[in-house]
């Protein structure tokens, strides 16, 4: 997300200095870090239009109209994400970054600096202290703005912490993930329906995988740390065996070494960040992860950074390019929004990994897309809001609670009835909205 802030002011004629701890990744062998590839939806593709990269992106993202519920006996549930040709789009996270990481560059205005960790922000003498990660050698920075893209474990923030009235949270939940890859079959093809997010939901863990362009699939087993299904109850490759046949007896034959990568691939921790406020002053800002760390159940946690690109970038057209009076104005606007997609994505979790075999929930969203269909005006599914919409994720919260309560009447009148036809859902909808 730095490349892409680092672009967006560098067309506008403003120097900058890109601080990377890790050295260049297009050079060096290393991971992106996190998942192999994630969702880019509309907020995304804003960001990335903004900074000319979206057609380029476009070459390499995969478009996924559709989950696919995978049950214990392989029956297949299909169920569209939006309307007509809406889409999210799986994208690989390291050709994503080196794009955006080449598309900077070519700014003779934006200085990339690698292997350069930031050790200490001193606020009060607008420098930041660096340690070079390579050569261990130690400088100092001075600077005009500090834009804090710098992660979920920022250190920008880390000093802001310090600060009288900072508020802030780190919360780790308690599921942890493991990637798995699925390999193409033997014609180089992919093994299951390319374009949908298939999800294996088992109630308080579930199975994800998303198709990368190489033909592989990137699995992901979202699992608690302890507890009956676990895993601290997965150690030796018997219970991982037992456990698969029990729970996604169809992945077996798609990843025969599923028992190899479950040994060998890490499990890792999900946590996210509440701060407030994002700026110091009026002349350091925190961006991206480093503000609004959150799970990633929505697939948002990208998109929300790049949407803080967009929507900053606004900002300060209208405002003529006043950094001075935009840092705080922009910090105070877009704080609750971060506050929301954090409580919005840890509520998908459980959207996801549960209620996506529930047959009421189900019914739920065969309505919703009804009604979004005959009535687009007057009712937009919560989903919809968040990933193909720009409506700020503070009234989307907003407005999904008021949804929940008018669907609970719906489903009141009907679906607990014992009437699962959604033509009838959507006149009972019809009536409660007039
Ligand atoms: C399993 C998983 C799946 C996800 N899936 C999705 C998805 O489908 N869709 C989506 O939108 N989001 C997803 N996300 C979230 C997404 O990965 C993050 O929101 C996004 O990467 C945040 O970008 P960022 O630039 O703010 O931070 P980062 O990507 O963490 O980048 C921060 C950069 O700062 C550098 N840095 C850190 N500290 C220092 C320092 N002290 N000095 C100098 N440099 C430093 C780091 O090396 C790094 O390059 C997922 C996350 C996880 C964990």
């Amino acid at each position: 997300m730095g490349s892409l802030w680092a672009t967006l002011l560098g067309q506008k004629g403003y120097k900058v200095t890109v601080l990377e701890r890790r050295p260049d990744m297009r050079k060096a062998n290393i991971s992106a870090g996190r998942s192999i590839n994630l969702a880019m939806s509309d907020r995304g593709w804003k960001a990335l239009q903004l900074c000319r990269a979206d057609e380029e992106v476009r070459q390499f993202a995969i478009p996924m109209y559709e989950r696919t519920m995978h049950d214990t006996a392989s029956n297949l549930t299909k169920q569209p994400y939006g309307k007509d040709n809406e889409a999210i789009y799986s994208v690989s996270r390291g050709a994503l970054n080196k794009l955006l990481l080449s598309k900077a560059e070519q700014d003779e205005d934006i200085r990339f600096r690698f292997s350069e960790r930031i050790t200490h922000l001193d606020y009060e003498h607008k420098r930041v202290h660096l340690k070079n990660e390579e050569t261990g050698e130690e400088s100092e920075l001075y600077f005009d703005l500090l834009f804090g893209c710098d992660g979920a474990y920022s250190a920008v923030r880390q000093k802001l912490q310090t600060t009288d009235r900072f508020t802030y949270s780190q919360t780790y939940i308690d599921h942890g993930y493991k990637e798995l890859n699925m390999l193409p079959d033997e014609n180089g093809k992919h093994k299951m329906d390319v374009n949908t997010l298939h999800i294996w939901p088992r109630g308080e863990f579930m199975m994800i995988a998303l198709p990368n362009p190489d033909g592989t699939f990137t699995c992901t087993l979202f699992l608690g740390w302890e507890g009956e299904y676990s895993f601290s109850n997965l150690k030796s490759n018997a219970d991982v065996e037992r456990f698969f046949k029990t729970h996604f007896p169809d992945l077996i034959p798609l990843i025969p070494d599923y028992l190899e990568q479950f040994a060998q691939n890490p499990s890792s921790s999900l946590m996210m960040v509440k701060c407030k406020p994002w700026n110091h002053g009026n002349n350091i800002l925190l961006l991206g992860d480093a503000a609004h760390a959150i799970v990633p159940f929505y697939g948002q946690g990208m998109n929300a950074g790049f949407e803080d690109c967009y929507l900053l970038y606004k900002m300060l057209e209208n405002n003529g390019w006043n950094f001075t009076e935009a840092i705080p104005a922009f910090a105070k606007m877009r704080q609750p929004d971060g506050e929301a997609i954090a409580d919005l994505a840890m509520r998908n979790f459980v959207e996801m990994r549960d209620l996506t075999a529930d047959p009421e929930f189900l019914y739920r969203k065969k309505v919703e897309r009804l009604a979004h269909e005959t009535f687009p005006q007057k009712w937009v599914p919560l989903y919809s809001m968040v990933t193909f919409s720009d409506i700020s994720y503070h009234n989307a919260k907003i407005e999904g609670e008021k949804q929940d309560i008018i669907m609970n009447e719906v489903l009141e009148q009907t679906f607990r009835k014992g009437n699962t036809d959604p033509n009838v859902g959507l006149d009972v909808l019809k009536q409660i909205l007039e």
